[in-house]
């Protein structure tokens, strides 16, 4: 169903518990990835408070919030602890996301605890960040179906195959996206970071029959794209599968409002990116229940 709504809709933002920013350089010992991603040029710490103070300055109604996807699935649990406890203070206006471990043992009873807590999904999980391989049938079976069993959708990192380094961007992009929707294709699945550019084989009659169960958010675009990639995933057709998703707190709404403005979206495009694609996404989430 389409939704009109105006109301606005961040499905992409990180909190840090306050432990694991006291703690960081300790966990980043055993936690490459971690250690990497705060030792970037572009990392900032955030709070729950953080987070709800920045949505009333930009006017963001809802705010999808995720801990770190840690290796280790104590630090996940801790993260999970911390969102749970931030939703349920924060009057509906965060709405939580679980991190796991999907190879750890018992990760599918923490996704069910973070389901009890009213979680709408699972993530941003970073295949390589956590090494596991969203290509291999064998190693995310277990998490697709959890999720789906559960009615919530996954947000998985994703970049792009071509470009410069950077930390955290990691090697699974389009390719890789492609092959976990065609093995997966009952979990509604969002690719961080616009899917690396898998958007653009949604104009392949074929790719866009695979691509039913994929999505896109705008993560991080501001670092990485011009405002023409939001003109070019709408022509494309995949304008009702594009979600804002600001990455905070590394950026926020002003950078996006820029963005939008100069991709000149008509006023039903930019709802339906700015929050009806992201409700219509929930519905669909929980109708495979
Ligand atoms: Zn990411």
């Amino acid at each position: 169903m389409a939704y009109n709504t105006d109301m606005k809709i961040d499905t992409h933002v990180h909190v840090h518990p306050p432990e694991i920013q006291a703690d960081w350089e300790k966990i980043a010992v055993y936690e490459p990835h971690f250690a990497s991603l705060c030792s970037g040029r572009v990392h900032r710490w955030g709070t729950a408070e953080d987070v709800l103070a920045r949505m009333k300055e930009d006017s963001i109604d809802v705010s999808w919030i995720a801990g770190f996807a840690f290796r280790d699935p104590g630090l996940c649990r801790l993260c999970n602890d911390y969102v749970i406890n931030a939703v349920d203070g924060s009057g509906g206006r965060l709405k939580g996301l679980a991190v796991v471990n999907p190879l750890s043992r018992g990760f599918e009873e923490e996704i069910l605890r973070c389901r009890e807590a009213g979680f709408i999904g699972v993530g941003e999980l970073f295949p390589d960040g956590q090494v596991f391989d969203i290509t291999d049938m064998r190693q995310t079976w277990r998490l697709a179906a959890q999720c789906h069993e559960n009615g919530m959708f996954l947000l998985l990192h994703t970049a792009e195959p071509v470009g410069s380094k950077y930390p955290g961007k990691g090697g699974s992009g389009p390719k890789e996206a492609s092959k976990f929707c065609s093995n997966h294709p009952e979990v509604k699945v969002v690719f961080a970071h616009m899917g690396g550019g898998l958007w653009s084989y949604e104009t392949m009659p074929e790719m866009k029959i695979v691509l039913r169960n994929a999505w896109y958010d705008t993560a991080a675009m501001p670092f990485l794209y011009g405002s023409e990639v939001l003109n070019a995933a709408v022509a494309a057709g995949a304008g009702d599968k594009i979600l804002y998703g600001s990455d905070f707190p590394i950026l926020d709404a002003r950078r996006y409002e820029e963005l939008f403005n100069a991709a000149a979206l008509s006023k039903g495009q930019k709802r339906s990116i700015m929050g009806a694609n992201a409700l219509d996404l929930l519905e669909r989430a929980n109708s495979s229940l």
